[in-house]
C-alpha cells in the first residue's frame, strides 16, 4: 500500500501466519489446550492484534511476564472472560490485589509470593488463582524440590482452605528443550512428575499442568500435559537452528522488517564509511542508506555483517550500524531513493531471515525480534 511505502521503515506482521502457526501447534499437541506467549509486547509483534489472532485460531490461554503485561491484556484485548491470562514474573510489591479482581491466574515460586498473593486475597471477592511453579532443574524461577516444595504446597492447601486462594495450576520450564537428547530433560521431566504427584497427593487439584515451551511442544510429546506455552514459535521461528527451519516444523515467519532507502550516491574507491571507518570502500562503487539504528533495535554487533535484499540482491551491512541509520555498499547499481531495502522476512522473496541477522548478530531469532523498536510501525496484514 502506498501508505506503508511512504514510512520510513516498517514492521509487518502476517496475522494470518500468527493463525496457521497456533493451528500447526495445536496439531502437535492435540490432547493439551494451548497458552500463547505473549510477553514482551509479543515477542515485538504486538501483545494485543497477537492474542486476538492466537485465540481465533484456538488458543485457550495466554502467557505474559508481568502482571501489568497481563492486566493490560486483560483490559484492552476485548477477548472472552473465558480465555485464562496467566503472568508468571512475581515481583514484591506487584499488582497482586488487581490481577485477582481481573481474575489473572499468577505463579508463586516460594513462600514470598504465596504470602503476598494471599494477603492480597483477604477481602477480594474471588480466590486468587494460584499456580504454583516448581524448579524441575532449570535453577532460574521455581521451587526447589524437598522441603521447599512440601512447605509451599502445604501453605497453598490452608489458604485453599480459607478460601482465599485456589491452585489452578503446577508448572515448571525446560532449561535445555532446544537440545535434543539433552540428558537434563528426562531429569526434568522425572521431577515434574514427582511434584506434581506429591502435591496432588496433599489433595491439590490443579486444572492444568505444564512444562512445555516452544522447542518441547515441538518436538516432546511426552511433554505436553494439559498444556503447552509455545512462544517464539507461534511467531513462526524456530527455537534454534540445530532443531531444524520453521519450514521443517510447518511454521512461517510472522514479521517482515524494511525500510526505504534514504539516500543512493556514488562514491570513490578507499571511501571510509561510518564511525571508526570500519568499511572502506574496496573501488567505486554506491552505497545506500538504510534508515534504522541500533535505537530501532537493529543489532550493532552484526556491523559489517547484516544482510540486507535490495532489489533482489543480498547486500551487507557496511561498517557499523549507528543509532538511526545504516549503510551498505550496493556495488554500483543506483536503485531509486525509497526502494525497499528488507532486512528479514520469511524468506520466501529471497530475503534474510530473523535466523541470518541473529547469526550475523551472534545471538539467537528471539531476540532480533523482541528488540525492534517501537519507533517502528508495526503494520498488520
Ligand atoms: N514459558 C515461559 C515461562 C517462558 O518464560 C517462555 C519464554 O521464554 C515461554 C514459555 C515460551 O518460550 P519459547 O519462546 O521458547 O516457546
Amino acid at each position: 500500500a502506498q501508505g506503508t511505502a511512504a514510512l520510513r521503515a516498517r514492521a509487518e506482521i502476517d496475522l494470518a501466519a500468527v493463525r496457521a502457526n497456533v493451528r500447526t501447534l495445536r496439531g502437535l499437541a492435540p490432547g493439551a489446550e494451548l497458552m500463547a506467549v505473549l510477553k514482551a509486547d509479543g515477542y515485538g509483534h504486538g501483545a494485543v492484534p497477537c492474542a486476538r489472532a492466537a485465540v481465533a485460531a484456538g488458543a485457550t490461554w495466554l502467557g505474559t511476564a508481568t502482571p501489568e503485561e497481563a492486566l493490560a491484556l486483560r483490559a484492552t484485548a476485548g477477548l472472552p472472560d473465558d480465555v485464562r491470562i496467566m503472568c508468571w514474573l512475581w515481583t514484591p510489591g506487584g499488582p497482586w490485589r488487581e490481577a485477582i479482581d481481573a481474575g489473572l491466574d499468577v505463579s508463586a515460586s516460594g513462600m514470598w509470593a504465596l504470602d503476598e498473593v494471599t494477603r492480597a486475597a483477604r477481602g477480594a471477592d474471588r480466590p486468587a488463582r494460584v499456580q504454583l511453579k516448581a524448579d524441575t532443574g532449570l535453577g532460574r524461577g521455581g521451587c526447589q524440590p524437598g522441603e521447599d516444595w512440601s512447605a509451599l504446597v502445604a501453605a497453598a492447601r490452608r489458604a485453599e482452605a480459607e478460601g482465599l486462594l485456589r491452585v489452578t495450576g503446577l508448572w515448571s520450564h525446560f532449561a535445555c528443550a532446544d537440545e535434543p537428547g539433552h540428558p537434563s530433560i528426562t531429569a526434568q521431566l522425572t521431577r515434574f512428575r514427582e511434584m506434581t504427584a506429591y502435591a496432588e497427593r496433599q489433595g491439590v487439584r490443579p486444572e492444568v499442568r505444564h512444562i512445555a515451551n516452544s522447542p518441547a511442544t515441538l518436538t516432546l510429546p511426552g511433554s505436553h500435559y494439559d498444556l503447552v506455552r509455545p512462544g517464539v514459535a507461534m511467531y513462526g521461528l524456530s527455537p534454534s537452528p540445530e532443531l531444524g527451519t520453521p519450514a521443517d516444523f510447518g511454521l512461517r515467519p510472522v514479521m517482515t522488517l524494511s525500510a526505504s532507502l534514504a539516500l543512493v550516491k556514488h562514491v570513490p574507491g578507499g571511501h571510509g564509511v561510518g564511525y571508526g571507518h570500519r568499511y572502506t570502500t574496496p573501488g567505486a562503487t554506491t552505497l545506500g542508506l538504510v534508515p534504522l539504528g541500533y535505537a530501532d533495535g537493529i543489532p550493532r554487533h552484526a556491523s559489517s555483517s547484516g544482510p540486507v535484499l535490495v532489489d533482489g540482491k543480498w547486500r551487507t551491512v557496511a561498517g557499523r550500524i549507528a543509532m538511526d541509520q545504516f549503510v551498505v555498499d550496493l556495488g554500483g547499481d543506483e536503485p531509486a531513493p525509497g526502494t525497499e531495502a528488507v532486512l528479514f522476512g520469511p524468506g520466501d522473496r529471497g530475503e534474510p531471515t530473523a535466523e541470518d541477522w541473529a547469526q550475523a548478530a551472534g545471538t539467537i531469532g528471539y531476540e532480533i525480534v523482541t528488540r525492534i523498536g517501537s519507533r517502528v510501525p508495526r503494520v498488520y496484514t
